[in-house]
């Protein structure tokens, strides 16, 4: 699908996978006006086909055309073509429990221009693939190093949006991990160099006496919608445990409506089971990876990835025995792999 600065995008076609023309002096090759997204499509045992959440990551690509002077397809256009491209590639949708059929739609300015100004002309397309596990170790622990001297985003700049030249500015220090044997790298805030950000392409999450931690959404993370599920999916299992307990404790003391109420905020107060003491959305030092009790990835590709150990300036702190899921990160990753599967009841409309 092709516009131009008008923001109307022509009808899209179905073109065969192949290389694609472009003018030297592109807005994307030379300005970076680039952004992309990435989701799956799963096959379910009855042959039906599911795709986890699509309006979402049309949402953020309109966020992100916004930050990057683009114009970006309606919420319609953009779920259409992907549902257009997925059934045109039914075939290449590996069968349920071995895999998923990978989404890339991508957005870029392709119009020519020399001097720097947002580009006169857009491309929207969609390629997929097939895919398995995206950490050679599969579900099995990923390990991470911090990264102090390099940043992938800075306060005001373009880190919370999906734009291409995110994902260069990781390139040097992800390499370097590698090379030295880690899965990836995890990010540190570039002001103060304490506050956890996030993996390359990931968000973090970080469990300590069951309360789970993320860093909040400030300009220079992504917001994951891998991440926004898992938020929802613990804090609807929190909310759960919230009406069980007070219920219980309140048949103990007495059966009145008062002592509910009280024992109710006795038991918040003691075991902080409101909603948002469950998932908290804040700033989370470095410091805080010593004594966690488990931390994890979110992500498409990564879907949630236990992470095995994490290294920081020369020490390396393992979590649990190194072996595997910890309790909270099992119960939510196997929550979430079931509802985007469809193998239990959606009741968050997803
Ligand atoms: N952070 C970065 C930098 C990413 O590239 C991704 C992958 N899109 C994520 C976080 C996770 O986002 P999502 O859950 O939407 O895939």
């Amino acid at each position: 699908m092709k516009c131009s600065r008008d923001g109307n995008f022509s009808k899209g076609e179905l073109q065969r996978f192949g290389n694609i023309e472009l003018s030297p002096s592109a807005g994307v090759l030379n300005y970076g006006q680039g952004l992309f997204e990435g989701l799956k499509a799963y096959r379910k045992e009855d042959g039906s086909i599911l795709l986890f959440r699509p309006e979402e990551n049309a949402q953020r690509m309109r966020m992100g055309a916004e930050r990057m002077c683009m114009p970006s397809p309606s919420i319609e256009q953009f779920v259409e073509a992907v549902k257009a491209t997925v059934l045109a590639n039914k075939r290449w949708i590996p069968p349920p429990g071995k895999g998923s059929l990978y989404i890339r739609p991508l957005l870029m300015g392709s119009g020519a221009v020399l001097g720097l100004a947002p580009a006169p002309e857009y491309t929207f397309l969609i390629y997929v693939s097939p895919v398995g596990n995206y950490f050679k170790e599969g579900v099995a622990p990923i390990h991470l190093i911090v990264e102090h001297e390099l940043h992938r985003a800075t306060p005001g700049g373009t880190g919370g949006v999906k734009t291409i030249g995110n994902y260069a500015a990781v390139l040097k220090a992800q390499s370097a991990a590698k090379a030295k044997g880690y899965s990836d790298v995890l990010y540190l805030d570039c002001v103060h160099k304490r506050y956890l950000e996030e993996v390359s392409s990931c968000n973090i999450f970080v469990v300590k006496d069951k309360i789970i931690s993320t860093p909040a959404i400030k300009g220079t993370i992504l917001p994951g919608i891998t991440r926004k599920s898992i938020i929802d999916v613990a804090r609807s299992q929190g909310f759960q445990v919230m009406f069980m307990l007070p219920w219980r404790y309140a048949q103990f003391i007495e059966n009145t409506l008062i002592l509910m109420l009280v024992s109710w905020m006795e038991i918040v107060q003691t075991y902080g089971l409101v909603g948002v003491n469950v998932v908290e959305e804040r700033l989370v030092t470095v410091d805080e990876l010593l004594d966690a009790d488990e931390v994890f990835c979110t992500g498409t590709a990564v879907v949630v990835s236990p992470v095995g150990s994490i290294t920081y300036r020369g020490k390396r702190v393992a979590y649990g025995d190194g072996g595997g899921f910890g309790v909270v990160s099992q119960e939510l990753y196997s929550v979430l792999t079931q509802l985007q599967m469809g193998l239990i009841e959606d009741k968050m409309s997803w």
